[in-house]
């Protein structure tokens, strides 16, 4: 006998009495819920400053930040998407409290009124993390990733490449005037104004002017005409196109056309595995407690020249630094090392050759320059055959940061003769060995600190503080590129990634 066929009652055109409340439909440990209450304990003063007044009256700034912060913790980055999401999601619609702000105004809140204000909301919500014992400020885990930047990869301007056109100009320039000397000796028989360096466009136009006028009505070869003619033609044109490149690249050696802001940079996200650069920006963050409780943007891709501005925003945001810093080696350098000495920061940092220095093989190497004995009273460093090296000179070299460091060389004596000789060293004369006895000093210092028991416990916990926040952002929230163009936007993107990330794992430690 076939059995009775029950379906649950559907009339989805039933009229409620009552209409229902969003507010019964929301779980009460719901992420929206910890969203909505977190940004109304905070002070928004910052971003309430922005709004000018006068004319129709505006969404509140409260509302669109909490709209802008659920979202990025739902992987919603799109302003259409969002504004798509408060008409559709009831937990976007309980949120803006009904309000329906289209994309064109939650963006407008983002790129404009957030650029100032965000980084107190960050700052407040952490201070309340570290209220609840969620997290310390004393303690910092700090590493950096490159994102790309939403740029187009293929419209580059390269520094190298200017510097090498400049070059092949000034020389072509030269060549031109040397050839136009021969055909025209009187008229061009005076060269102190002349530059040939292609440095300055007006400079440049003189040259040229120079050269046309002494060979006019000349008998000169078709090659050559035609040479001028393309000097005449482009140069000046394009110096001031590098001129300007060169202005907006700074300090860098590539901008992407589509964002002057972003850098060619090696991402470790490389699917076609060829090596490809891409426009982008390297993020640098401090965790505890797989927390964020700082992150910086910046246009190098080397992470070690971000420490110190890392650092710098950290004290910004909470007026004051952290007691110690726990970081790999790529930021162990001199430079923060000296700087974590000034400011009394404990530098749980490595240095390139940590894990060299501790290989059976490096330790029992007598000839690496690391393991000679230094005398420091009588400034004498003892080469692996116990002889005297002497101090024959002090250098100061710039690093690629403009920092100097101040490197002592030491000569060995008599290396002619030595039974060592070969195994010792290759040059041709005596051994010099080049120590940076202020590095020197640091490494030791940071060596006794990385292999103590509380610096064994912090680098165990580096791997698993700072690095899942990473792989969190990038995997779990599927953000891979910025959306935003231009450095002070893409810092807000990095801002509201931030928040959300907290307050979605605040969610998860409270409920
Ligand atoms: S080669 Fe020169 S530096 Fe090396 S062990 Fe011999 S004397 Fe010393």
């Amino acid at each position: 006998m076939a059995k009775k066929l029950v379906f649950k009652p559907y009339s989805p055109n039933q009229l409620n009495l009552l209409p229902p409340s969003l507010e019964d439909l929301i779980e009460n440990n719901h992420p929206v819920r910890l969203v909505n209450h977190v940004i109304d304990s905070v002070n928004i003063d910052g971003l309430v400053k922005q709004y000018k007044g006068g004319g129709t009256s505006s969404y509140h700034p409260r509302m669109l930040l909490k709209i802008l912060i659920y979202g990025y913790l739902n992987n919603i980055y799109s302003s259409r998407k969002m504004e798509a999401s408060v008409k559709e999601n009831i937990h976007f619609m309980w949120l803006s409290g009904m309000s329906r702000p289209d994309h064109n105004t939650l963006n407008r809140f983002r790129s404009e009124k957030l650029k100032e204000g965000l980084e107190s909301v960050f700052s407040q919500v952490v201070m309340l993390l570290a209220d609840q014992g969620l997290v310390s400020l004393k303690e910092i885990y700090t590493d950096g990733t490159k994102i790309e930047a939403n740029a187009n990869k293929y419209t580059f301007v390269w520094g190298n490449a200017i510097r090498t056109n400049r070059e092949r100009m000034s020389r072509q320039l030269k060549e031109l005037w040397a050839y136009s000397q021969q055909v025209a000796v009187e008229e061009l028989n005076d060269t102190s104004a002349i530059s040939f360096e292609a440095a300055d466009p007006e400079k440049v136009k003189q040259t040229i002017q120079e050269i046309d006028k002494a060979i006019s009505g000349k008998e000169i070869p078709q090659k050559v005409k035609q040479k001028l003619n393309y000097v005449k033609k482009n140069f000046v044109e394009n110096l001031k196109k590098y001129e300007q490149h060169e202005k907006i690249l700074a300090d860098r050696n590539s901008y992407s056309k589509t964002d002057h802001d972003a850098t060619f940079m090696r991402m470790k996200e490389d699917h076609m595995l060829n090596g490809q650069l891409k426009p982008g920006y390297n993020l640098q963050i401090s965790t505890n407690n797989q927390f964020i409780l700082n992150y910086t943007l910046h246009q190098q891709p080397n992470d070690s020249t971000t420490l110190k501005n890392h650092l710098t925003h950290f004290n910004k945001l909470y007026n004051r630094l952290p007691v110690n810093v726990i970081a790999d080696a790529g930021y162990g350098s001199e430079e923060n090392y000296l700087w974590c000495d000034q400011h009394n920061i404990t530098p749980y940092i490595k240095y390139n050759t940590f894990y060299k220095d501790e290989t059976k093989a490096h330790k029992k190497n007598k000839f690496v320059a690391s393991n000679l004995r230094y005398d420091k009273q009588e400034d004498i460093l003892y080469c692996p055959i116990n002889e005297p090296m002497y101090n024959v000179g002090t250098h100061r070299d710039k690093s690629r940061n403009d920092f100097t460091q101040i490197v002592t060389h030491y000569q060995a004596q008599s290396c002619t003769g030595c039974e060592l000789r070969d195994a010792c060293h290759q040059s041709k004369g005596d051994r010099v060995v080049k120590i940076n006895h202020n590095l020197r000093k640091y490494k030791a210092q940071v060596h006794a600190l990385l292999t103590s028991e509380k610096g064994l416990k912090l680098r165990r916990q580096r791997c698993v503080d700072v690095e899942p926040v990473f792989a969190n952002i990038k995997q779990n929230k599927k953000f891979k590129r910025f959306n935003l163009r231009g450095i002070k936007k893409v810092e807000i993107e990095t801002g509201l990634l931030a928040l959300a990330h907290n307050l979605k794992k605040m969610n998860g430690k409270l409920s």
